[in-house]
């Protein structure tokens, strides 16, 4: 992309059993409770509620304590980041794209620890956990270099002899990032990278139910090199996300999580005098995949398996609507609850594991009323089974496979492993291609076909910002499958893309009359 000389993060390679045991062994030496999060950044002090943080795998292991900040020390946050904002921007950008290339290697070199507190806190399986330390890695390193290539001396346009005109990216001052607890590493980090190597200084509020993985990350970024004064995080709840988005003070707002949170962050903005403020929101989908009587089975089933159940489908990317041929459809229900059956749910730190716990129990509670909604008026083809023992406290949500009469039966999006399949024949294509569209939603999109006619149809038809052909729906690649929707799945841009770091500069031009 764009002369991105990057290669990506190896990772850990899961097939190498030596690789495996370096992993499990880094990881036992953190244990948990690990860590004392809290607000960090210059001249400002842990002064608001200190709470436990317990793991969602059994409800009682403490993992860390959490002081959130007041809503004064978020202001604070913003009137301090305001100074650090002038020499931070002022920064060559070599030096900002080296602080977060460092932050990368540190991340990295730090492998066993963060995934140990990505399984404790957030509950995340080993490949998944790695995947997610990867993208963060990723993220620093690809929007690093397209700073050096994008954010320098700018850019001379043609003009008139005697004239200079250059156009060039600035920061625009504090961008406040607001990051989800499903990627409480990589989303969190991604933000966070893209807005300090455009050159704003950053507050950042990491999800409630993440502090200490975003605690041990901002640790990171300060040994970096990035200055106590250009990054703030400030833990807390939805009134510290109030308090950053509301403040005057405030150049920009990146957003990862809910639409509604998303459309009151618009709100708040528009009620504010002043500066018009940027949003860049990337926020659900009810993301569907076609699947027609020319696909493969076991690579759908396959495929599916992971677009749906991988993470406890908490990924805003999974699949949730799987539209089958009905010339296919019992075939492959039969093949779906097969492969669901295997899945094994359990502690996410064991390599076995397939499906960790979702994060909290008012989620486990939120999609559990779900599925009993759906089995009064629906068909329940699959229901797997939570784990016993030493583990039933934890918060699970077992694989469920319920078929819908009409795809209008799923009205909102559930976030957990719930995958929703209803038929259609093939004259009604085009019905289901409207259907799909008229969620207004637009985040993933798959197509299992081998019928090229079909897959251009489908993927001309939606406006859907990522569409998977003949493969799963989840895990897009920084710098290959930059992430994002549209409608009510965000603003654009995407991230991990050509585009995004722009988002957060502003423009200038500076002619000049030599
Ligand atoms: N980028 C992730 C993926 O492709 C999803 C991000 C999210 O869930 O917010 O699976």
């Amino acid at each position: 992309l764009y002369g991105d000389q990057r290669r990506n993060s190896d990772g850990v390679e899961f097939g190498c059993a030596a690789e495996r045991t370096d992993l499990t062994q880094s990881m036992a030496k953190t244990q948990a409770p690990f860590t004392k999060a809290g607000p960090l950044g210059k001249g400002l002090e842990a002064d608001g509620e200190t709470h436990p943080v317990f793991s969602p795998i059994d409800g009682t292991t403490q993992v860390g304590t959490v002081v959130l900040a007041s809503e004064a020390a978020a202001q604070q946050a913003v009137e301090n980041a305001k100074k650090g904002f002038e020499a931070w921007s002022r920064r060559p950008v070599q030096d900002r794209a080296a602080a977060l290339e460092k932050a990368a290697d540190l991340l990295e070199a730090n492998t066993g620890r963060l995934m140990q507190i990505l399984s404790m806190e957030a509950g995340k399986c080993l490949t998944d956990g790695i995947a997610e330390i990867r993208e963060a890695v990723d993220f620093c390193r690809y929007y690093a270099n397209e700073a050096r290539t994008h954010f320098g001396e700018g850019q001379l346009m043609p003009g008139p002899t005697g004239e200079e005109n250059r156009y060039r990216y600035r920061g625009r001052g504090v961008f406040v990032c607001i990051s989800p607890w499903n990627f409480p590493l990589a989303i969190y980090l991604g933000q966070i990278s893209a807005a300090l190597l455009a050159g704003n200084a950053v507050v950042a509020k990491p999800a409630e139910q993440t502090p200490l993985i975003a605690y041990e990350t901002a640790k990171l970024l300060y040994e970096a090199g990035v200055p106590e004064d250009a990054f703030y995080m400030v833990p807390g709840e939805g009134d510290i996300g109030a308090a950053l988005t509301s403040h005057p003070g405030i150049a920009g707002v990146a957003f990862t999580g809910s639409t509604e949170t998303a459309w009151a962050i618009n709100r708040t903005l528009a009620a504010k005098r002043g500066p018009i403020v940027p949003l860049v929101a990337e926020t659900g989908g009810i993301n569907a995949m076609l699947v027609d009587a020319t696909a493969l089975p076991e690579q759908v089933c396959d495929d599916v398996m992971m677009s749906a159940f991988r993470s406890a489908g908490q990924r805003c990317s999974a699949l949730r609507l799987l539209y089958v041929q009905d010339d296919v459809a019992d075939h492959l229900l039969k093949m779906l609850s097969g492969a669901a059956k295997e899945l094994a749910l359990g502690d996410p730190r064991l390599p076995s594991t397939d499906i960790g716990p979702v994060i909290d129990e008012e989620a486990r509670d939120g999609i559990v009323s779900h599925i009993d909604d759906m089995k009064g008026s629906q068909t329940l083809r699959f229901a797997g089974e939570t784990p016993a023992g030493a583990l039933a406290n934890g918060y699970w949500v077992a694989p469920h496979i319920i078929e819908l009469d009409h795809a209008g039966a799923l009205t909102r999006e559930v976030f957990g492993p719930v995958l929703h399949l209803v038929r259609y024949k093939a004259r009604e294509i085009d019905t289901v291609l409207d259907q799909i569209a008229s969620t207004g939603y637009g985040l993933t999109l798959g197509v299992h076909s081998r019928i090229d006619a079909t897959v251009k149809k489908v993927v001309d038809r939606l406006s859907v910002g990522n569409v998977y052909v003949n493969r799963n729906t989840i895990g897009a690649v920084v710098g290959t499958q930059p992430f994002g929707g549209s409608g009510l799945s965000g603003t654009g841009p995407k991230a991990g893309g050509p585009a995004y770091l722009t988002r957060f500069a502003l423009e200038q031009v500076v002619s000049i009359n030599t």
